[in-house]
């Protein structure tokens, strides 16, 4: 239901738990965090109210960390548990993903993950895109812009309505997300970029944001900044408007 995504020089766990905490007038069941710090990825996650997630991130703290994902969650496939909850990881555990929409054809594509081995940990529509997006990751080449090539390839099989956000182990310096039919709006900041399914998500720390259209994929990198793409890799100008509302 809510979404955060955050690139930037500040611990990404504090920008990440803002986000959601200004989220969270959307309603929600269960909450969740992934980070990408000294080549791990780590994650937690809790259904119930924000203040459960962080009860579990004060025993058992992350990371400190410059990139980093969030989640609230509204349960539409599998009951509001922790298991349920997002981030949902592959199999091998490099990459992380957050979804906010149905995957409607997510049966077939299960099968299919299922078929090659892959063993569930969840209910959810949403799992079956972590585990294809680190087997789309690791058939492409090195190079900048890999994950943002796994999230089109993904997305290109995916039927339904979705904001996905993705981060990969071996990409510490980047967050990628995909949308269709589901909200999703970026944060420009000084250096500093963030993904929300609102703008409330960041607004405390820019007020310059790019609006997404359907079928786009963007990439939010330290160095390389804002990337906007189709489906099939041409690249798309966002527009770039100013939030000039309190929040
Ligand atoms: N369909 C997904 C699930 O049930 C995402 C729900 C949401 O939008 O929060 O886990």
């Amino acid at each position: 239901c809510g979404i955060v995504g955050y690139v930037g020089p500040r611990d990404a766990r504090d920008v990440v738990l803002e986000g959601l905490r200004r989220l969270e007038y959307r309603g929600y069941d269960s909450a969740g965090i992934a980070v990408v710090a000294d080549g791990t990825l780590t994650s937690a996650k809790k259904a119930g109210k924000l203040a459960n997630l962080e009860k579990v991130l004060a025993d058992q703290p992350l990371p400190a960390a410059t990139i980093g994902i969030g989640h609230t969650r509204w349960a539409t496939h599998g009951g509001p548990t922790d298991r349920n909850a997002h981030p949902h990881l592959s199999a091998d555990g490099t990459v992380a993903v957050i979804h906010n929409g149905i995957i409607e054809n997510f049966a077939v594509l299960r099968a299919e993950c299922e078929s090659s081995g892959v063993e569930f940990t969840s209910d959810t529509d949403t799992e079956v895109t972590a585990h294809l997006l680190a087997a789309a990751y690791t058939a492409l080449p090195e190079g900048p812009g890999r994950l943002a090539e796994a999230m089109r390839t993904v997305s290109r099989r995916l039927e339904g309505a979705f904001t996905l956000v993705a981060t990969c182990v071996a990409e510490p310096d980047t967050v990628v997300a995909s949308r269709r039919s589901s909200p999703l709006v970026v944060g420009v900041g000084d250096g500093e970029y963030f993904l929300g399914s609102d703008v409330a998500a960041f607004i405390g720390h820019t007020r310059e944001a790019l609006e997404l259209g359907q079928d786009q994929v963007v990439e939010i990198d330290r160095t390389r900044g804002v990337t906007v793409t189709d489906f099939h890799g041409a690249t798309v100008q966002p527009t770039a408007y100013t939030v000039d509302w309190d929040a």
